[in-house]
């Protein structure tokens, strides 16, 4: 996708909950028209079409199992469900969220377990 393309990415993460996320230098939002082409789609359909468009692009998508990114804290690895649009802990981390789940999804990519990261390096995309 056009975004994809400007930003140079090699690889996307896609999370199998339908969240994505990469590393990169800037947030960036996914294009209006774009975004409401495949908000009416199920998020299968959804990771399928990514998948599709970024592959067809020379892009890598990495498909994440996302069972515990969304519940785990990075700071502690502490296990529990966010309540609200928050994910807060016990340990005093807090982040939204949609971009605790997609940061945690990067950085076990990036290192092989879950640690906080940046979100100013951070694009996230949320598609379902
Ligand atoms: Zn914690």
């Amino acid at each position: 996708m056009d975004w994809c393309i400007a930003q140079s990415i090699k690889e996307v993460f896609v999370g199998d909950v339908g969240t994505v996320s990469q590393g990169t230098k800037k947030k960036q939002k996914l294009r209006r028209r774009e975004r409401q082409k495949i908000s009416n789609w199920n998020v299968g359909q959804q990771v399928r079409y990514l998948t599709y468009k970024l592959q067809a692009q020379g892009i890598a998508v990495t498909k994440v199992n996302e069972a515990y990114s969304t519940q785990t804290c990075p700071v502690c690895h502490q296990r529990h469900k966010p309540k609200g649009r928050m994910y807060r802990c016990r340990c005093g981390y807090v982040s939204h969220r949609d971009t605790h789940g997609a940061k945690n999804i990067l950085s076990e990519q990036l290192y092989g377990m879950f640690t906080p990261i940046e979100e100013n390096n951070l694009t996230y995309l949320r598609v379902a």
